[in-house]
């Protein structure tokens, strides 16, 4: 990806109007390149040529986050991103605001173990990866109510989603749900089951992504309540009996 990284960056500069500094292109190349290697043994990802790397992984999980009148880029942030997989969204977004302090959260141990390694040799020392479901991990209380941003990605249903990232938003924190096709029906499926969390639809950002232009949707909401105590539901029902 090394050599295509220059171009990738004047791409960026025009799509989202923001330009990635030398040590980002070094740090993003860093983590592609482990990634490569870890994938021979855990199978953390299916995008592996640099062109998909760079679109669907950092291109995607970055433009999620940049230009937003909503987010406070120069100040500390708590982040959680949930089912975070092999640290996505969060880590490219990570190399970017290396004074946010991050959760990466996933159910799978093996991937955690992996996400640790690489904020180690990425040297992201504000941040840690855990391992729990989220419906048990967001009742606990160092953790309920703590981030001002929560992320989701590729994880389920966006009403599924909602009843995981509320729950850990602080009240006017931002959840960031990231989507592929979106739909009225599943705008008003969401809305309902904000409405039950203590939240609100705050933005739907349509997109299209530089190469391959495939529409994505970013999906903004805001905690405008405290969650009631029974949300999340048990293991395994925010999936099977949606909002
Ligand atoms: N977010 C990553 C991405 O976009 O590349 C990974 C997406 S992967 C399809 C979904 C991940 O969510 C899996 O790693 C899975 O273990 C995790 N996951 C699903 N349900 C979860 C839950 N309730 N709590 C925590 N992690 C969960």
């Amino acid at each position: 990806m090394k050599n295509q990284l220059p171009i990738f960056a004047k791409i960026w500069e025009q799509e989202i109007n923001w330009k990635p500094t030398e040590k980002h292109l070094d740090q993003w190349e860093e983590l592609y390149q482990e990634i490569i290697l870890i994938n021979n043994q855990v199978n953390l990802t299916r995008i592996v040529k640099p062109e998909e790397f760079w679109e669907k992984h950092l291109w995607d999980s970055i433009a999620g986050v940049v230009g937003l009148p909503f987010f406070q880029y120069s100040r500390k942030m708590k982040v959680i991103d949930i089912g975070t997989g092999g640290g996505f969204p969060g880590l490219p977004i990570n190399i970017v605001f290396p004074i946010w302090d991050f959760t990466l959260l996933d159910s799978r141990r093996k991937k955690i173990e992996v996400v640790n390694f690489l904020l180690k040799i990425l040297e992201l020392e504000n941040s840690w990866a855990l391992t729990g479901r989220a419906e048990k991990i967001a009742h606990d209380s160092r953790f309920r109510g703590k981030y001002d941003i929560a992320l989701i990605r590729a994880v389920g249903e966006s009403s599924t989603c909602s009843e995981y990232i509320l729950p850990f938003l602080n009240i006017g924190g931002i959840g960031v749900l990231y989507r592929g096709n979106w739909s009225i029906q599943e705008e008003q499926l969401l809305k309902v089951a904000l409405k039950r969390l203590g939240g609100k639809l705050i933005l739907v950002k349509e997109s299209k992504t530089p190469l391959t232009k495939s529409v994505r949707h970013f999906v903004y909401v805001q905690k405008t309540h405290l969650t009631p105590k029974c949300f999340p539901r048990d293991i395994g029902v925010p999936k099977s009996n949606p909002l």
